[in-house]
């Protein structure tokens, strides 16, 4: 197997421009608040102007970058186009659009998701019921409201939205920009493929270092995430190897087959270890999960491992690899079937 390059360093998280395709698309990073502290956001030549890929988080010191780099672009924001509903890729969105007068492009899922997070209470019969599944003590689920309230997005989500479409074609200037869909991460996530630039901006679908949390969330907690997930990396994984990649995260890279099956056998390897921790012991989602990813401990980092392991757990689930028992204390314990 071939490995990957990274052709470009970093910039720092400070609004500084680097152009990653001369004349034609400009990247820049944004400070996180979260262990994964950055997101890369793309600006793309539109004729006399430039469609911004992503926005960042909203922070104060993002709205403030932006208020410094936008006046000194060369041209005005034509449009942004966001890649998925999650807070550091639109995060910005309803205050961007309401501040340039611009239209968001979404799919429609990931449009629809993004007004659902600004809503939701994140404390509900539904969702303390997901987690007292998974097997989080009473204690831990009355901590969890607040650590997920780093979800909700801070200010209203714009208004309207143009529809984007798997299978469609987006202009941005002189270049076609085909849609390519993705699931498991999030609804519709949506990457930008330009065969005649030979550049995929991968949104999270596909990360150079990392990979993107696949997890089961409690408003569908029979979901199949993993499965959805693995399919849409075979997707994107039939784009040719050479194409440079410009990733929401991490570095830029060409390997783009590469990387898709290693994320692909990083999941096979981790329902592998799934299938081996329950069948030395039975264990509920937050007891495996705990077995799976040590060491974290944070409410938000237990959230994220929950859901990881969950989706895991429902792909074996589905293939009756492991079975569930609904036990006294309102929890499910999975075991590997036959025992
Ligand atoms: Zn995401
Ligand atoms: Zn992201």
């Amino acid at each position: 197997m071939t490995s990957l390059t990274f052709p470009f360093k970093a910039p720092a998280c400070n609004g500084e421009l680097i152009d990653v395709v001369p004349g034609c698309i400009k990247w820049l990073r944004m400070p996180l608040p979260m262990a994964l502290d950055h997101i890369n956001l793309y600006l793309v030549r539109d004729g006399e102007g430039w469609r911004m890929i992503d926005t960042g988080f909203d922070t104060a010191a993002t709205r403030e970058l932006w208020t410094r780099i936008l006046p000194r672009l060369d041209a005005p924001i034509t449009g942004i186009v966001c890649t998925h509903h999650h807070g550091d890729h639109c995060g910005l969105a309803g205050w961007l659009t309401e501040k340039l007068r611009v239209p968001l492009y979404m799919s429609r899922a990931e449009y629809f998701a993004m007004r659902l997070v600004h809503d939701t209470s994140f404390d509900s019969w539904e969702e303390r019921t997901y987690f007292r599944h998974a097997g989080m003590s009473e204690a831990q689920v009355a901590e969890l409201p607040q650590a997920l309230q780093l979800f909700a997005l801070a200010s209203p989500p714009a208004r309207a939205y143009r529809r984007l479409r798997e299978g469609e074609t987006l202009v941005i200037g002189s270049h076609q920009w085909q849609l390519r869909g993705g699931e498991g991460h999030s609804p519709e996530h949506i990457s930008l493929y330009c065969s005649e630039l030979g550049v995929l901006l991968s949104g999270d679908q596909l990360l150079g270092r990392i990979s993107p949390n696949v997890g089961v969330l409690p408003f569908e907690p029979e979901a199949n995430p993993l499965k959805d997930w693995l399919i849409s990396l075979e997707h994107i994984g039939e784009l040719p190897e050479e194409t440079l990649v410009l990733p929401a995260h991490e570095l830029p890279f060409y390997g783009l087959r590469t990387r898709a099956r290693e994320l692909q056998q990083h999941h096979f390897r981790v329902l592998e270890r799934v299938l081996t921790h329950c069948a030395e012991r039975p264990d509920t989602a937050y007891g495996l999960s705990q077995r799976l990813f040590p060491g974290r401990s944070a409410a938000l980092e237990n959230i994220l491992a929950v859901g990881e392991t969950m989706a895991h757990l429902a792909y074996l689930l589905k293939q009756c690899r492991v079975q569930r028992i609904l036990t006294a204390q309102d929890s499910y314990r999975y075991q590997v079937c036959g025992i």
